[in-house]
């Protein structure tokens, strides 16, 4: 076993770096793709498994490589059928991800960072701090986990939101490396357009998103309708003013049929009155833009409450009055801490 260890992960490399292993090890480089297809697309975690590759081939990789996914630690089934995972990576460190099946799709929130360094008032991965960045393959590999411990079949229909542990935009070279694997038809195909990165509003990151050849949806955590109320929920709005912010949206490129989606966590008595929604409305004038409107998820450690259902629907109808269209999201898995905003290892980390 610690001979295993001290072996290169082939897991999160990407064709080009796989085409090297090839050539490292004596092959052409045509044989690199063909062992990017056997793991990413076939989903094949043992190099002796992809018969693609000739044996000699075979046998050299497994002396010299591994192809390891993350652990799976725990998995915490909700009663409407969503779960929880808490995912461990070699140095020990865990994430969580959420499973969310629906009658033909499944969405996966991933996290792209272990905690989150954001601050974020209401959130309870802000209370763990930022643990670090994960890499590529730590963040496909929540993916492929999923898929395999839930059998996931390749005729369904995926989605991926960057919803979970960590603000993506403060990880971008690797979340943009695990999103160009998730979409290469050579691995797994996932549509560019069903993958989603929310941001907290890293201004910089929604520039340098804009700049990518191949976007995934963007969605910006806005939370409130002056800097005032926004810096007291989510200092970083110090740093990323809300004019900023939204010029940065408003110049972010979009597709024919695109929208940008604006959250809006919903806390009762903070940032869920008439008069808030109208100034959000004005905020978005002007722009292709639809609001997710988010009730607050509890839990312990935190002050804030939920608005009640007739608020949240008044809030909505305030919004579609003047053009922005507004949804209701009621997170799932809430029986089993898998919300929006719920996600912390404390509890299960002292557990265990
Ligand atoms: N860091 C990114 C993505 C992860 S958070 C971001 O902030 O956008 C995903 C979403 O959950 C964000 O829209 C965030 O505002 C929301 N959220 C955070 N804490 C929440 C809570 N306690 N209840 C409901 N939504 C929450
Ligand atoms: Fe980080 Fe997003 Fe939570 Fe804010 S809401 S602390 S950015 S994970």
């Amino acid at each position: 076993m610690p001979l295993a260890t001290t072996k290169t992960n082939l897991f999160g490399l990407d064709r080009e770096e796989m085409e090297r292993a090839a050539l490292e090890l004596g092959e052409d480089c045509f044989r690199g793709r063909q062992l990017y297809h056997g793991i990413y697309h076939d989903l094949n975690f043992h190099a002796e498994a992809i018969t693609s590759l000739s044996k000699r081939f075979r046998g050299a990789l497994a002396a010299k490589f591994q192809i390891a996914l993350p652990e799976i630690l725990e998995r915490h089934p909700s009663r409407d059928g969503a779960a929880r995972y808490r995912i461990q990576f070699p140095d020990s460190n865990a994430v969580e991800s959420v499973y969310m099946p629906e009658e033909r799709r499944v969405t996966l929130c991933l996290s792209s960072q272990a905690g989150c360094a954001v601050e974020c008032r209401f959130c309870f991965t802000a209370l763990m701090g930022l643990i670090r960045n994960l890499t590529a393959g730590e963040i496909l590999g929540q993916v492929c986990a999923v898929i395999r411990d839930q059998q996931i079949s390749s005729r369904m229909r995926l989605n991926v939101v960057f919803m979970g542990m960590g603000e993506p935009l403060l990880n971008v070279a690797s979340v943009m490396k695990a999103v160009r694997i998730m979409i290469d038809q050579n691995a797994l195909g996932i549509p560019l357009r069903r993958i989603t990165i929310s941001t907290s509003g890293i201004v910089p990151g929604i520039k340098a998103l804009a700049e990518e050849p191949l976007r995934p949806k963007l969605a910006v955590s806005l939370n409130a309708s002056t800097d005032e109320q926004r810096v007291s929920l989510m200092p970083i709005n110090r740093k990323y003013p809300l004019r900023d912010l939204l010029a940065a949206c408003r110049a972010y490129p979009l597709g024919p049929r695109e929208v940008l989606t604006f959250e809006y966590v919903l806390l009762a008595s903070v940032n869920d009155s008439l008069p808030d929604a109208l100034r959000v409305a004005k905020l978005l004038r002007g722009m292709r833009a639809k609001v997710n409107l988010i009730p607050y998820n509890g839990g312990p450690g935190l002050p804030y409450r939920p608005p009640s259902f007739d608020r949240v629907l008044d809030f909505q109808e305030a919004l579609a009055a003047r053009g922005v269209p507004a949804f209701i999201r009621i997170s799932r898995g809430q029986d089993v801490r898998a919300a929006c905003g719920q996600l912390t290892l404390e509890a299960s980390q002292k557990a265990g």
